[in-house]
């Protein structure tokens, strides 16, 4: 982090030593939203407002702040649910509103829920992040491919076989940095301890969380295309994509062929 961003986001911590949210944190991403298409724009706001999901997400805010002050990602970083319901109800007339928060501002949310718990008006915020960072991959946008990329093996897997986490990605050469520097001890025996797995669906499997019927795979290849989710992150992740469609063609094949 260089000092000049290192002294900006110092100046934004309250006494206690957090990242405060209320302060008019947006403001670094309107200009990227005033680049932005205007079409996209619309297109966005259109797209959420015709979700069957928005209907009971969003009903109308009074401003009271009461979700803010549940929401663990306020107390950390720039970010407030109050401004994602505010926006989101001023958006039909000035769609780069909704833009203007998604090139980062709502990445921040962890999709707790807890915004929904304590909405006397019965919105859920955290959905209507969900909706909007759902949009934003759809539409391919910088922020979801930036958010997605570091995640494309398990979206891989989980897309291709149902499952997330597998042995094989508990690799030496390249651990998951997050998961800790032991992590590279525990997978020098990962295979032994794999075999020695009591739990028959996980015996000595090591591409998958657990053993997994190539018709299921298939059956899920099918719902994933024909239900549009592979077109939906197409544009934001287009590599695993493609290696989905061509496990799932193996698949098509080999189930053809008896
Ligand atoms: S779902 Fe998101 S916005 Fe709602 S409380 Fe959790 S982190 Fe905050
Ligand atoms: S709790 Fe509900 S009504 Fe209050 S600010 Fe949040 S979304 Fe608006």
């Amino acid at each position: 982090m260089d000092a000049k961003y290192a002294r900006k986001l110092a100046a934004r911590l309250n006494t206690d030593g957090w990242h405060y949210g209320g302060l008019p944190g947006l403001q670094w991403e309107a200009e990227n939203a005033r680049r932005g298409e205007l079409q996209l724009m619309r297109r966005i706001v259109d797209e959420l407002r015709s979700d069957v999901r928005f209907q009971e997400f969003y009903h109308a805010c009074i401003n009271c702040g009461n979700c803010t002050s549940m929401c663990p990602a306020f107390r950390f970083v720039d970010f407030e649910p109050r401004i994602v319901v505010q926006k989101v109800m001023h958006a039909k007339d000035e769609p780069e509103l909704l833009y203007q928060m998604m090139d980062e501002y709502l990445w921040a949310c962890y999709q707790c829920y807890s915004c929904w718990e304590v909405c006397p008006a019965h919105n859920n915020p955290g959905g209507l992040v969900a909706l909007l960072k759902e949009a934003a991959v759809r539409n391919g946008l910088e922020s979801a491919k930036r958010t997605l990329e570091p995640y494309s093996k398990t979206l891989f897997k989980v897309m291709a076989t149902g499952t997330q986490i597998t042995p094989d990605m508990h690799m030496l050469f390249a651990p998951f940095r997050d998961w800790g520097p032991h992590k590279a001890e525990l997978v020098k025996n990962i295979r032994t301890e794999r075999q020695g797995v009591p739990v028959e669906s996980m015996w000595g499997v090591m591409d998958k969380g657990w053993r997994v019927p190539k018709r299921t795979m298939l059956e899920l290849f099918i719902i994933e295309r024909e239900s549009g989710v592979l077109d939906s992150v197409r544009n934001s992740s287009k590599d695993v994509v493609d290696m989905v469609e061509e496990a799932g063609k193996e698949l098509e094949e080999s189930e053809k062929n008896g």
